[in-house]
């Protein structure tokens, strides 16, 4: 069944736009494999022609299968005064090799003579000459309106000019950008339902949060008559960020009471939250509406009183719908589906009944609350659940190990020395690196390797560092997140101490352990 709205993702092209926000080829991919499992009809994945790091990534996403999203590439109409076949940028969108391109032109009259500082009927032509080509190239083309809303205040006649350019030249949609994030709702409605009265093609909304509007900007968009929302993963964005669409895919199902994304997707709303945070190394908003940890916290006693007596009371919707909890209760029954559902997702036959579930929930929670987090690290999280179903002992044990550093005039060179015991079987190896943690990963799989060769194929991608809050007076926390992959498939796992040393061993650990458990 086709959705009512459909659900746009920019979170790898403008959220990555944002303050702090810096993805590598290897997040990219995972973040896109990540939102395709979830169910958002299209991916932005970048823009070809502005970076050689989105034509790498577009050349690795060809060799992927999306099962539910289309893949989009991002780029400008052609350049004024040149013909559309020889324009550059415009070739590289073509050699994306993407089902969906997505070009944005100029609607604003100001813009056009004083930024582009064309002719307003060379601005028309660059906009039905790009759109054109790309059709005629196959693809399904998304005409992204800059400063839409902006423009049409300044010169409407002109504005619905831009866009009919689009839309005749067999533009798939157009839609219509609130790019400098200044509009009131009532505008972003009028001016949609105008824009709907003279396009044939559909039309969709983007919108940036610059006045806290982003979100209601998009509704009132929707609410109109537009079918297509253009935003970001917990609202990532250029200055205050875009349109956040985990707030909007929730109020679009809960509030409007529309079709958009699978319904079984909305209760892991919040973890694809808290796994775009964590791969893009960001700190988790506790006050983020609908997957903030505060979002459906009670600290008030009445409060607290009156939601054990009456969830309903001081809570808008159940948390669980959006994968939440309440956070009086440390609620059992929505902790436990958590587990359950992403135990199975992990191919585990784990269901409400199984007697070990307590003890996993119990171990989960318990390892949050120092510090690790699970939602890039399944593979960690898979050895939780592995070792206490099958209750078994881990493959192999680190006994010692010892890291030392040296400098003289000419190089730095660190050095570690590990100890490692199989069975009753005992390994010691030696390994140099170009820091600590690297030679200290060099001497664990040499070590490792005497007994198990397939793990010579195991390959380091990702290594992130974060220092977490000192909780009650403690010494400050240090996380590693770490990816590997076999050539084949990708994983993440996790480690937490004081020290950034045993913390990136207890991830190493656990990613030589996960790539075993699926091995043998
Ligand atoms: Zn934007």
């Amino acid at each position: 069944m086709k959705p009512q709205v459909e659900i746009y993702d920019t979170t790898l092209r403008d959220g990555s736009q944002g303050e702090g926000i810096n993805f590598s080829v290897a997040d990219k991919l995972r973040i896109a494999e990540k939102l395709d499992a979830f169910g958002v009809h299209y991916i932005e994945g970048g823009w070809p022609g502005s970076n050689p790091k989105d034509i790498e990534f577009f050349a690795q996403a060809k060799k992927r299968k999306f099962k539910n999203a289309k893949l989009a590439a991002f780029g400008s109409t052609r350049k004024k005064n040149t013909p559309v076949e020889q324009d550059d940028q415009v070739r590289l969108l073509i050699e994306a090799g993407t089902p969906v391109v997505t070009i944005y032109g100029k609607t604003s009259m100001l813009h056009v003579k004083e930024v582009l500082r064309c002719t307003p009927e060379e601005n028309l032509a660059m906009i039905g000459d790009t759109v054109r080509f790309l059709k005629d190239h196959g693809k399904f083309v998304i005409y992204d309106a800059e400063h839409a809303f902006d423009g049409f205040k300044l010169d409407s006649d002109y504005a619905l000019a831009t866009w009919q350019a689009a839309e005749k030249a067999g533009a798939d949609f157009v839609v219509l950008c609130d790019t400098n994030g200044g509009c009131l709702p009532n505008e972003i409605a009028a001016i949609t339902k105008t824009a709907l009265g003279k396009l044939n093609c559909k039309v969709g909304i983007h919108t940036h949060d610059d006045i806290g509007l982003g979100v209601a900007n998009a509704l009132a968009a929707l609410e109109t008559g537009a079918v297509h929302v253009q935003g970001t993963i917990n609202g990532y964005g250029e200055r205050t960020g875009n349109c956040n669409l985990t707030s909007v895919i929730p109020c679009v199902a809960l509030k409007l009471k529309k079709t958009s994304v699978p319904a079984k997707s909305l209760a892991k709303l919040k973890e694809l939250s808290g796994f775009v945070d964590e791969v893009a190394n960001m700190r988790h908003n506790p006050r983020l509406p609908w997957v903030g940890a505060a979002a459906f916290a009670h600290k008030g006693g009445a409060h607290v009183n009156a939601v054990q007596k009456l969830a309903s009371s001081y809570e808008h919707i159940d948390p669980s719908l959006v994968g939440n909890a309440r956070n009086v209760l440390i609620s059992d029954l929505a902790g436990r589906s958590n587990i359950v559902i992403k135990a199975q997702e992990l191919g585990f036959k784990l269901t409400n009944d199984t007697p070990e579930l307590k003890a996993i929930l119990n171990r989960v929670k318990e390892l949050e609350n120092q510090g690790y987090e699970y939602e890039a690290a399944e593979g960690s999280l898979a050895l939780l659940i592995g070792n206490a179903l099958k209750h078994r002992e881990p493959p192999f044990r680190v006994d010692a190990y010892h890291v030392s550093m040296r400098r003289d005039a000419k190089e730095s060179v660190c050095e570690a020395t590990i100890k490692v015991s199989v069975g009753s079987k005992r390994a010691q190896t030696v390994a140099e690196g170009d820091g600590p943690v690297n030679a200290l990963d060099g001497a664990l799989r040499l070590a490792l390797a005497k007994f198990f060769p397939q793990l010579k194929r195991i390959e380091l991608t990702d290594y992130k560092v974060r220092i977490l809050d000192g909780v009650a007076g403690t010494a400050a926390r240090t996380r590693v997140l770490i990816q590997s992959t076999d050539g084949k498939r990708e994983w993440g796992t996790v480690g937490v101490s004081e020290n950034i040393i045993e913390a990136s061993l207890q991830a190493l650990v656990d990613s030589m352990e996960f790539a075993l458990m699926k091995t043998s």
